[in-house]
């Protein structure tokens, strides 16, 4: 399939996506076509509104206004079934304390149908590749900062699923963790799947991604492939990242 064709069937589709906590807008308007089997970075300063656009998608804050899609699925009314199509990496994620790693990943695999062999079988490579294996017997309140967004990944990557959304995903994970979590995402782009993610880095983005959007202050400042956009500023993606951001203060309306 050509990628003219892959763009006319987006596995993820926003359209005119709004949030509003009170008098203030955090996100705008927003409008985005991911197509399928691309690695997509949505950058963007402090406080423009990447980890909101990323739970509208998952279904935890209900929009505004408009909407986003799953391979046709809405992002809020259909949110169970949307979850057997993604899988979700928090910016910070959050375990029950007092279960440990092993039980962490039989839960979330046994709620997506998956019997114990099975997840041990999917589990066991990319617990050695993040070097997570030793781990598996303390309880979560215990890990670091950087086991928990592995422990995190493993359990967003459990079902296989179609798209992956993931949030500052190498924040807290140290350059063997990084490495491999990159290696990871390459894979499965490779293998057909679709990547979104936010991130602060520029330089990983540049190197990982062909298409990427700037959100500033709510707004989708800019979007569109690398070359693009570096055809269209004359510069590197820092350069078209500031030139677009205009010096990249956070915004300054404060939440109502
Ligand atoms: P960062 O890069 O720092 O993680 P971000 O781009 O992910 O930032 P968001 O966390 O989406 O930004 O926040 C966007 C804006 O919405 C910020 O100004 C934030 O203060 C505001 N905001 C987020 N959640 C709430 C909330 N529950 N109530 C009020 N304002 C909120």
């Amino acid at each position: 399939m050509s990628l003219d064709m892959d763009a006319a069937h987006p596995v993820l589709e926003i359209k005119g996506l709004t949030k509003r906590y009170g008098d203030f807008t955090a996100v705008s308007d927003l409008a985005l076509a991911v197509p399928r089997g691309e690695i997509f970075a949505l950058l963007g300063p402090n406080g423009a509104g990447k980890t909101t656009t990323l739970r509208m998608l998952m279904g935890i804050l209900r929009p505004s206004s408009g909407t986003a899609s799953v391979d046709g699925l809405d992002c809020f009314q259909d949110r169970c079934a949307v979850k057997q199509h993604v899988g979700y990496l928090p910016d910070e994620p959050v375990f029950y304390d007092y279960l440990r790693g092993r039980e962490i990943l039989r839960f979330v695999g046994e709620m997506h149908g998956l019997d114990p062999a099975e997840i041990d079988r999917r589990s066991e490579p990319l617990l050695e590749r993040l070097e997570l294996a030793d781990a598996l017997e303390e309880y979560a309140v215990n890990y670091s900062k950087g086991m928990k967004k592995k422990l995190a990944l493993l359990c967003a990557l459990l079902h296989d699923p179609a798209l992956l959304i993931l949030d500052e995903p190498t924040n807290g994970l140290d350059p063997y963790a990084t490495r491999s979590l990159l290696e990871i995402v390459r894979e499965k782009v490779a293998d057909g799947k679709t990547v979104f993610y936010s991130t602060h880095l520029l330089d990983q983005a540049e190197k990982l991604c062909r298409r990427v959007a700037i959100l500033f202050k709510g707004r989708l400042a800019a979007v569109g492939t690398l070359d693009e956009l570096r055809a269209a500023r004359g510069g590197s993606l820092e350069e078209v990242f500031f030139a677009v951001t205009g010096g990249a203060a956070p915004p300054g309306n404060a939440p109502a």
